[in-house]
């Protein structure tokens, strides 16, 4: 078990659905981008150890 990184995403709430959890990318250029846009959702920075749901997965590999 584990949460998304996004402080408001709606997965981290749902405790009932179960939902898919993703590390983020090794590859440096492809991180940066993931962290600009997550950052973006989040409101503030996210930790390189975050791990993201599948929700705001789609929405980095989109
Ligand atoms: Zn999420």
């Amino acid at each position: 078990m584990g949460r998304c990184c996004v402080i408001n995403c709606s997965s981290n709430t749902q405790k009932n659905k179960k939902f898919s959890l993703f590390t983020l990318p090794k590859n440096p250029i492809i991180l940066k981008e993931w962290i600009n846009i997550l950052s973006k959702v989040n409101g503030k920075d996210i930790l390189l150890t975050s791990r993201v749901c599948e929700l705001h997965f789609n929405l980095c590999v989109s």
